[in-house]
């Protein structure tokens, strides 16, 4: 298998910039610019704002695996309509500015992909060779996330509450596999549904599911009180 062959199985296609996209960043330096900015705003707001990122953040921290902005999180331009991926390699979140444009979206996002960062951090993840480690951070991410809490919201009427939830939360790591490793949906629904109980019942950090932002500022402080629990013993 050819070095570029390689990169678009594990993903990397989707991510001009991760590669060799540097020319292009000179030729739309002005729109760039500006979309670079907003993205690292929005960023920063949801750092400091969302009780999601918020809590992965501390989690991260008292495991050893500090998050810094500059280091660890780059906005860059995405291919199609993705809206960010977690880099292994260089633990390292992408964050497609060209394709988040709200701040909720990108909240959501950066919460998203911080749960990878964090599996990545507490557990010795084979992102490129184990699809279950794969499956199973994809099934977290979009069950903690409020990826799907979010969608909830909209087809509240029309299903109940947490079937939905949980369609949502395979449908998703399902599209998420797919997008980033080539295997046929029958594999990928094989290895979701092989891991899909014990990790969608996976909770850590926030202790419970946070369907709403009002369940994360909870999550959010009991996690801090935890904290301070123990820093007391
Ligand atoms: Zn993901």
């Amino acid at each position: 298998m050819d070095q570029s062959k390689q990169e678009e199985d594990y993903g990397y296609d989707l991510f001009p910039e991760r590669s060799q996209g540097q020319q292009r960043k000179s030729t739309l330096k002005q729109s760039l610019f500006t979309f670079n900015h907003k993205c690292r705003v929005m960023l920063q707001l949801a750092m400091e704002t969302s009780p999601y990122a918020k809590l992965l953040l501390s989690a991260m921290k008292s495991s050893g695996c500090n998050i810094y902005k500059d280091r660890h999180f780059a906005c860059e331009d995405c291919d199609g309509t993705v809206s960010g991926g977690f880099d292994a390699a260089s633990s390292q979140i992408v964050l497609c500015q060209n394709n988040i444009h709200q701040q909720s979206h990108m909240n959501r996002v950066v919460t998203h992909e911080l749960i990878h960062a964090f599996d990545h951090c507490r557990a010795h993840v084979d992102w490129f060779n184990n699809y279950r480690h794969l499956a199973c951070s994809e099934i977290r991410a979009a069950n903690l996330s409020g990826d799907c809490s979010f969608h909830n919201e909209l087809a509240r009427f029309n299903f109940g509450l947490k079937e939905h939830h949980q369609k949502c939360v395979r449908g998703r790591a399902l599209r998420s596999i797919l997008a980033v490793r080539k295997i046929s949906r029958e594999e990928a629904e094989k290895i979701v549904d092989d891991v899909f109980d014990s990790c969608f019942n996976d909770h850590s950090p926030f202790g419970r599911i946070p369907h709403s932002k009002k369940d994360a500022k909870f999550a959010y402080r009991d996690y801090m009180n935890r904290d301070r629990y123990h820093a007391n013993l």
